[in-house]
């Protein structure tokens, strides 16, 4: 039997059983009279084997109730018997085979119940759109689609709709689209005025349009009216509602354990702290690779800055530092501008401007001349004019001096600035020779590393490069101890003339220096400029951390939580600390811990959590990068590892900028296999590093992840407040994206992370909003190679991305409401996997069929009562796991609407995320009790 029911536009076609026979399942008959149903009995659907008709006949005698349903079988017919439990026993004992049960008595329930709230719905929303007379067009030929329309109250209080729309010309047109909000239940569209959303185009690709605004009552319906006049309507969706108090949390909830930034080295010791506490619930996991280390070569190099000289006798004599060469005009010859310096006197009421021609300047002197007045240009050309060489311009305000600006053509004297007491100690100091020297090209610097690390004598020793004072003079090299002196060569006139190369060489094949230090010209340069005399220095490894901060290769440590820690429990992993500056995340990990540990005595749903997980919490991945950020490099995003090649950056300067991004050294959509958002560059923040799985940080990471139980991860970051599962990466052009999760499986994520920010939220309300709240790729940017992506395809972690906060560093007061906020949605993670763990709730689903633009086609689409994945065949054929899996309409919509002809039959069944089959379905191509259906409209 199929029946249709009609409910405005949209018809239910089910199948069998009898669900809808009678508006109720049929009573029991008492004509099976060997038992009595107990009075609290209740029916259930299930199926009989008979021979033949004849043995039907014979159970018809019975007056068992039965369906419509007949199937021939091979073996005979199948027919279905709506019987309590009794009844069942009872034609089992008259020799009837019973089989599998189609339909519970839950299952009927349930059915009803969804039912009736579909058609309550239905009923009301098509009241509500005739009432209000919405001009709302067929869905499947609108131009215009609104995918999300969420109403949510910030930490203030401010009452926000966030909504997203897909137009159909969003990918050539730039036009905004404007949305229409009524003001309530039975308002008038329009009446809670209007917000505009923009496009989000990103990698050339246009997504969706989107936008948030503040609104001053939450509306019940948005409609947006595309440019081409085309119309859609929605209904307003609460974005995390919270709803009474947490049940979670309750007197006996202890939280709060942290008090300030963690390093590295404190965040191991803690979780070190806790394994000896809780010895039955905890232990610490040494990860397989030692790191890089938190340790350097020490450096030095042999250049100079640029500088003013100022001889004897003056009382000025001795060296200033300069800014410059101006934008304008040339800059200091390499072998100096030697000179007197004159201060200029334009004859106006401020003479030393030199904003006016000069009077009685010497020429070919350096003039000083006081900022202000008029531009540097004009400066220079009065006093190249009067015969200067060069132009000093002393700045008029305290403060380092900076490169004078302007443009002009004509002017062949440098022109450089010097700061305001400087040039007041010359000025005051006159008359005065001297000579401005330019800092070193790259061509004349020469670059040495410690043969030893930093801290095992590298920052012991000293180097210098020496005039010898005397004309003729061979280069060569001296080592006295620790201490290196390049001896620089001379011509007959006394000039110095060793190159940079030829130091190189000198110091290279020396073996007393080569035994200390090694080194090389700077950054590929062939080394052809004259080396200038360096006073000595010392080579430094520039890391400042206390010793108490170990400089060797560093063991990276996670803690291992539960009560049943051998792999026999579903396990949940969290890490932080990929990132070496993001300083909250490894604190929302020990916070999380120290909750889960210090509560499982007295908290019964913790304790359950313990019990029955196997939790892994690894806070800081880098611990070098970590140490560096604390104690270097605030800024310090990476490793610490330098990949640079010799003839790159691969000197001092560059310290700050090496390492490895260990968010994007993973295997899989990696930058090497053609994705995007990862750098080939060894001073990129998000260099991808030499090959994949380069770092021994991710080898770690990869060693965590393939715990063959590790069902759910969080990789904890900061910041912007986003909250995100994959993919994480596309390629360009076209953005072509990873594999997008399933419908089922994105349903999933919506639908833990709901659960996990509404926990966020409850903190001091704080939305993650719903623009920050998906595929990495879809509300971030792509992130080639991050461990994400990693677990979720190479391992099937169910793997999100916390972005906590809203900055790295913040001060201790927005820093620790973080850690609060965000631990509450890590331990509702171990909640979900729970919940997941202990589902056995089978999925139940329906097919919706309404109207297409097309004569003889209809819509149809599926609704499950949970994520569920739905494999569905239109053939007439049975389902199985390798039938057609239905799929989302696109990037943040629901299932997609098929359009197929009028009258197809449909044979589906659905699974939800942690493996139960609707109506315990075997889907091996033997079952029988799919679900059936005809895609047809009412009559
Ligand atoms: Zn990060």
């Amino acid at each position: 039997m199929r029946r249709k029911l009609t409910v405005g536009a949209i018809t239910l076609a089910v199948t069998g059983a009898g669900l809808y026979s009678a508006g109720l399942p049929a009573a029991s008959s008492d004509i099976i009279n060997t038992l009595e149903p107990t009075a609290d009995e209740q029916t259930s659907v299930v199926e009989v084997h008979v021979a033949d008709r004849d043995e039907l006949d014979e159970l018809i005698a019975t007056g068992v109730d039965l369906d419509h349903q007949v199937h021939a079988l091979e073996d005979g017919l199948e027919v279905h018997a709506v019987v309590t439990p009794s009844e069942a026993e009872a034609l089992e004992a008259m020799g009837f085979e019973t089989g599998e049960v189609v339909f519970s008595s839950a299952d009927m329930d349930s059915a009803l119940e969804e039912r009736e709230a579909t058609i309550a719905a239905h009923i009301a929303e098509n009241e509500e759109f005739a009432a209000q007379a919405y001009d709302q067009t067929n869905p499947d030929v609108s131009d215009v689609k609104i995918v999300r329309a969420d109403y949510y109250t910030t930490q203030t209080g401010t009452q926000v709709l966030s909504v997203e729309a897909k137009w159909a010309q969003g990918q050539t047109s730039s036009q905004q689209l404007t949305v229409e909000r009524d003001s309530g239940p039975g308002t008038d569209m329009g009446s809670g005025g209007t917000q505009n959303i923009s496009r989000f185009v990103d990698a050339g690709v246009y997504l969706y349009h989107r936008g948030a605004s503040s609104v001053s009552t939450r509306p019940e319906y948005i409609r947006i009216t595309s440019p081409t006049g085309d119309v859609a309507v929605a209904k307003v969706n609460d974005w995390l509602p919270i709803e009474g108090d947490d049940e979670f949390k309750g007197d006996v909830y202890e939280e709060d354990f942290i008090t300030s930034y963690l390093t590295p080295t404190e965040l191991y010791d803690r979780i070190h702290q806790l394994a000896a506490e809780f010895p039955d619930l905890a232990e610490i996991v040494e990860l397989p690779q030692k790191t890089n280390g938190y340790r350097r070569h020490a450096q030095a190099l042999l250049d100079q800055s640029s500088r003013l000289v100022v001889d004897p006798p003056s009382a000025a004599a001795g060296e200033y530092g300069f800014a410059g060469p101006a934008g304008y005009g040339p800059g200091i010859p390499q072998a100096g501008l030697a000179g007197s310096f004159a201060l200029v006197n334009d004859g106006s009421a401020l003479p030393a401007e030199g904003c006016d021609p000069l009077v009685g300047f010497p020429t070919g002197s350096i003039a000083l001349v006081d900022r202000g007045t008029c531009p540097f240009v004009q400066k220079t050309q009065n006093a190249q004019a009067a015969g200067a060489a060069a132009v000093v311009i002393v700045n008029n305000v305290p403060g380092a001096p900076f490169s004078p600006g302007g443009s002009a053509s004509g002017i062949t004297i440098p022109t450089v600035m010097i700061s305001q007491d400087d040039g007041s100690v010359i000025k005051s100091n006159l008359p005065a020779t001297g000579t401005l020297l330019p800092a070193s090209s790259n061509a004349s610097r020469v670059g040495v590393d410690s043969v030893a690390w930093g801290h095992e004598g590298g920052n012991d020793l000293t180097i210098a490069s020496v005039n010898p004072g005397v004309p003729d003079s061979p280069l060569s090299v001296d080592v006295d101890g620790n201490d290196i002196t390049v001896n620089l060569g001379t011509d007959s006139s006394g000039a110095l003339v060793s190159t940079a190369a030829e130091v190189v060489a000198a110091i290279n094949s020396d073996a007393a220096a080569s035994g200390l230090v090694f080194a090389y010209t700077y950054r590929g340069s062939t080394g052809n400029g004259v080396v200038p005399a360096t006073s000595r220095q010392n080579l430094s490894d520039f890391l400042s951390a206390p010793d108490t901060v170990s400089r060797d290769p560093h063991s990276v440590y996670a803690l291992r939580i539960g009560k049943h820690r051998d792999g026999s429990k579903p396990g949940v992993l969290a890490y932080a600390q990929e990132h070496a500056r993001e300083w909250v995340p490894p604190l929302v990990a020990i916070e999380s811990a120290e909750r889960l540990l210090r509560n499982y005595a007295h908290h019964g749903q913790t304790k359950q959590l313990l019990n029955n997980l196997d939790i892994w919490i690894a806070p800081s991945i880098n611990p070098d990068g970590g140490h560096y950020s604390f104690y270097d490099d605030n800024g310090q995003r990476r490793n610490m590892t330098r990949h640079c090649s010799v003839t790159g950056s691969y000197d001092l300067n560059a310290r700050d900028n090496w390492g490895v991004d260990n968010n994007r050294n993973y295997t899989e959509y990696s930058l090497f296999d053609g994705y995007s958002g990862a750098s080939t560059s060894c001073t990129s923040d998000v260099f991808a590093g030499p090959s994949e799985l380069s770092e021994p940080e991710n080898k770690n990471l990869e060693w965590l992840a393939s715990r063959p139980n590790i069902k759910f991860s969080m990789n904890l970051h900061s910041s912007g407040n986003y909250f995100m599962w994959s993919p994480g990466s596309y390629a360009t052009p076209g953005r072509i994206s990873a594999p997008r999760p399933t419908l089922a499986e994105e349903s999933f994520f919506w639908g833990a992370s709901s659960r996990i920010l509404t926990a966020i939220k409850r903190h001091r309300g704080l939305s993650v909003t719903p623009a920050r709240t998906g595929p990495i790729s879809d509300v971030l940017y792509s992130a080639a190679g991050n461990s994400g992506d990693m677990l979720w395809y190479k391992y099937g972690i169910y793997a999100w991305n916390f972005e906590v906060g809203t900055s790295f560093q913040p001060n201790w007061t927005e820093a620790h409401d973080e850690t609060m906020e965000f631990s509450n949605g890590l331990v509702e993670l171990m909640r979900v996997a729970r919940s997941f763990d202990t589902d056995n709730t089978r999925p139940e689903s329906q097919i919706v069929v309404t109207e297409s633009s097309t004569a003889g086609m209809v819509n149809l689409k599926f609704d499950t009562t949970e994520p569920a994945a739905v494999f569905y065949t239109l053939d007439g054929s049975t389902p199985t796991l390798s039938s057609t899996l239905y799929a989302s309409a696109g990037i943040r919509e629901a299932g997609e609407l098929l359009t197929v002809p009028e009258g197809t039959t449909v044979h589906w069944f659905s699974v939800d995320a942690a493996g139960n089959v609707e109506q315990n379905y075997e889907p091996d191509g033997k079952g029988k009790n799919f679900r059936k259906g005809i895609a047809a409209l009412s009559d």
